[in-house]
């Protein structure tokens, strides 16, 4: 099977934990991804704390992405850090991982427009516009606030798209996506935001949200956090892809497993389970060809086309 993950926390995790991409004791790493040598392009998200804001947030950020291309320099022969849609074709038939770098969370701007051109220089290809709080931009879904987009956060939107960083509406609150949508005609992406249909948890978008993202031609990841799946299990899992599907999502629908973002059961042995998963869908009589949509291809013509 080919993979196209649009997010994990594993770099965020190597950085802090003095791991590193290779071969480490997380939920991912490069040697265990080598399952998916037919294609694998997986985006490595900065994640930003919501301690950390102003100077010291942009600071961090730079940090890791720095240690990003580091890594990258170590491991020329496993990854490939991309630049340009050809780089990820490039990494693929040569089977390295694509590695596409993004950040969770609009506070590494540190409430200005010039860094955002310093992290299109890194590559930085997507940026959640909030984490789980407030920051400078709007406020995250778990901030306790119904507020919009701040006039900066406008801003930054608008700019996201004249660079080609695509806003990331993951973690954002509701009247925050709106405003998201209202402020930038391109595409727009929820790197791993399941469906509050499904289960009603705040991180999850509800029917509406999904719809007008199917419109926008943008892209929504699936992940495996128990919290937002309701129940941490492969049928509950299932239960928010059909509900996707349901509403047109067959060109929508991707994985973001948030893999060393998020608790999994020890049975599920980290990345090794998005081929479970991939295998599990396949008895249940998925077709292949949809399957192979929803783990890379939906991605892969999204990125192609940036
Ligand atoms: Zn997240």
């Amino acid at each position: 099977m080919r993979l196209f993950d649009l997010h994990c926390d594993t770099l965020y995790e190597c950085y802090t934990r003095k791991q590193n991409l290779l071969k480490n004791t997380l939920q991912l790493d490069l040697m265990r991804g080598m399952r998916y040598r037919d294609g694998w392009a997986q985006a490595f998200a900065v994640w930003m704390p919501d301690t950390l804001r102003g100077k010291a947030a942009y600071e961090q950020c730079k940090a890791i992405l720095r240690f990003a291309e580091e890594q990258a320099e170590l491991y020329p022969e496993q990854m490939l850090l991309v630049k340009t849609p050809q780089d990820i074709d490039c990494a693929i038939t040569s089977k390295r991982c694509a590695a596409i770098l993004t950040i969770e969370g609009g506070s590494a701007l540190a409430g200005s427009l010039e860094t955002l051109e310093e992290f299109a220089g890194f590559g930085v290809k997507a940026i959640t516009i909030t984490w789980n709080g407030e920051n400078e931009l709007g406020c995250g879904s778990g901030s306790g606030k119904a507020a919009g987009l701040t006039p900066f956060g406008k801003k930054a939107v608008r700019r996201m798209g004249e660079l080609g960083i695509l806003p990331d509406v993951s973690h954002l609150n509701e009247q925050g996506f709106w405003d998201v949508l209202d402020n930038i005609d391109g595409p727009v992406i929820a790197s791993h935001s399941l469906s509050a249909a499904v289960n009603p948890h705040p991180r999850n978008l509800t029917d509406e949200q999904f719809r007008a993202l199917v419109q926008r031609k943008g892209i929504v990841g699936l992940n495996l956090c128990g919290d937002h799946l309701g129940k941490q299990s492969f049928e509950q899992l299932e239960r928010h892809l059909d509900h996707y599907l349901s509403l047109d999502g067959e060109r929508t629908v991707a994985f973001g497993c948030d893999l060393d973002g998020t608790d999994l059961p020890p049975e599920w042995e980290g990345m090794a389970v998005i081929e479970r998963i991939y295998d599990a869908l396949q008895r249940k009589n998925y077709e292949e060809r949809l399957l192979d949509r929803l783990f890379f291809g939906n991605c892969y013509d999204f990125f192609m086309a940036l």
